[in-house]
């Protein structure tokens, strides 16, 4: 594992952040998480500029500059010379003296940690995994890619318990997306998805599905459907940077489509392992 803080390679014992850091205190502030495939990155520009973005939403200053953060993240990646790895990535306001109106000084706290990446187990892409629903307990800003996960902590907790890979979060009967990925159904060879506003995350891998699906003539549209269109769907996959392509099989303990991973699914699986192939920006 390779870790820099601040923009220095630090040992992983030693890298250490001030009690008083406001990631530490209040959850003030953003993660990204990018894959390496094959020692190239997926993506990176679009990490970036989506964390810039959130900045921008939390009115906070990247006073390290994207630029540096961008080129620790490669020199990092060298450094630690895995070929398929993770790069976390997490930026806050800082520390400083307690309190909830931001500090007038304080700089960033920037750290890159860069893992050796396993994977999930090639059989959950093949036969697909199972999902609950949750009631979606998170604040109104979640296009913000920020470190306060909580919500998302106990939903993927209830998963776990109930021996589920994911949880689905609905709001009002709509469906939203998982705890940690976006959610598709497909119904008469169409894709839905939740439209990308303030209720989810725009995930880069919903992004990457979407174009995939421009490329080759697959229906989709964007927009909100609910939880019996989740039951009644010929078939449900999540996307996420470390879920991929996930066929879902099985929501709430009722069998999905067929109950095993469904035939545009599996298309845009193979799609997205050859994109995965190319990919290096
Ligand atoms: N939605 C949530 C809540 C997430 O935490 C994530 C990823 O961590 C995603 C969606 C998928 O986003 P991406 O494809 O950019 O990894």
């Amino acid at each position: 594992t390779v870790v820099y803080l601040n923009g220095q390679r630090v040992d992983y014992e030693n890298a250490k952040v001030s009690v008083e850091d406001r990631g530490f205190q209040f959850g003030d502030g953003l993660y990204e998480v990018v894959h390496i495939y094959n020692g190239r990155f997926f993506y990176l520009d679009r990490h970036l500029a989506r964390l810039q973005n959130g900045a921008k939403e939390i009115y906070m200053d990247l006073d390290f500059g994207l630029n540096n953060l961008e080129k620790v993240c490669r020199q990092a990646v060298k450094e630690s010379g895995f070929n398929d790895a993770s790069v976390y990535i997490q930026v806050t306001r800082g520390a400083a003296v307690r309190q909830h109106a931001f500090p007038k000084e304080s700089s960033c706290t920037w750290v890159v940690i860069v893992r050796e990446s396993k994977g999930n187990p090639q059989e959950f892409y093949e036969n697909g995994i199972t999902c609950i629903t949750v009631p979606d307990e998170r604040w109104s800003r979640c296009n913000i890619k920020t470190v306060q996960l909580l919500a998302n902590c106990i939903a993927k907790e209830k998963a776990k318990k109930a021996g589920s890979f994911e949880a689905i979060f609905h709001r009002g009967g709509s469906v939203i997306e998982g705890s940690s990925s976006n959610v598709f159904i497909v119904k008469d060879n169409k894709l839905i998805t939740h439209p990308a506003n303030n209720k989810i995350l725009n995930g880069i891998t919903r992004g990457v599905v979407l174009e995939i699906a421009d490329q080759n003539d697959i229906k989709y549209s964007e927009e909100v459907f609910c939880i019996d269109d989740l039951f009644d769907a010929d078939e449900v996959f999540l996307t996420g940077t470390t879920t991929e392509i996930m066929p879902v099989v099985k929501v709430d303990g009722k069998i999905i489509g067929d109950g095993i991973p469904g035939k545009l699914t599996k298309i845009i699986q193979k799609y997205y392992q050859e994109h995965i192939q190319t990919v290096d920006c």
